[in-house]
């Protein structure tokens, strides 16, 4: 099964696709992860994503598809759930030419339903941990008092360069401009469910379970 995990950054893609790996035995593939990944690599491309990521722009189709193609080599029973891609029409044209070259298809795209004024309560009061990603949040879900992550026990907390306000009001706008069409696409398509994304992880995720158990 491969699904698309589509809302405005803050939505809570993460958090669910994480579930969903441990629940599943699903891949997440998170092009914002890979990217990350990829400045610190020290490579020119790396300064350029850096930079783009920093401003709150999109990093260009080619790469990220590119990255994404690479993913897709590695065979996966469980499917694989995208986290954050496609991102523009043309990556949603190219995913779905890249999953029928690998004989699959897409089986659902989750658009997650949030409004403006909680994603930027929620983005700047997010963090992750350093070593296994798993996410927090000052208002729903903070740091374990005793400074230890609850999933892996290390006490690294990062928060990201790029959730600040004046990045996030890009990264709004590039939501709106470029990613929102991808609602229409996919409904055009039949591949859309729509969810409430506010409210409690567990019933956000129950949401996702009960439109899944029905594929
Ligand atoms: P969020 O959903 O909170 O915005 P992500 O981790 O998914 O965070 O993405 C962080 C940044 O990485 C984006 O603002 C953008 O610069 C870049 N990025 C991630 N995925 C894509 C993509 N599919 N196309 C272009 N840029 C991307
Ligand atoms: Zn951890």
């Amino acid at each position: 099964m491969n699904i698309i995990l589509l809302g405005p950054p803050g939505a809570g893609k993460g958090t669910q696709a994480r579930r969903l790996v441990d629940e599943r035995n699903m891949i997440q593939l998170s092009t914002g992860d890979m990217l990350r990944e990829a400045r610190t690599s020290g490579t020119e491309m790396g300064q350029v994503v850096a930079d783009v990521m920093d401003r709150g722009g999109l990093v260009t189709d080619e790469i990220v598809i590119g990255l994404i193609e690479e993913k897709l080599e590695q065979d996966h029973g469980g499917g694989f759930i995208f986290d954050g891609f496609p991102r523009t029409l043309r990556q949603a044209d190219a995913l779905g030419e890249l999953l029928a070259k690998h004989g699959t298809t897409l089986d659902a795209v989750i658009e997650m339903q949030v409004d403006d004024s909680a994603l930027v309560a929620r983005i700047v009061a997010r963090s992750t941990c350093g070593a296994c990603g798993e996410v927090y949040n000052d208002l729903t879900k903070p740091q374990p008092t005793d400074g230890k992550c609850s999933k892996c026990g290390a006490s690294d907390f990062k928060r990201r360069a790029d959730d600040n306000e004046e990045s996030l009001r890009n990264r709004l706008m590039e939501y709106y401009k470029k990613t929102s069409p991808l609602i229409g696409y996919y409904y055009a398509k039949g591949e859309l469910k729509s969810i409430d994304g506010l409210g409690e992880i567990d019933a956000i995720a129950g949401q996702i379970r009960d439109i899944l158990d029905k594929k």
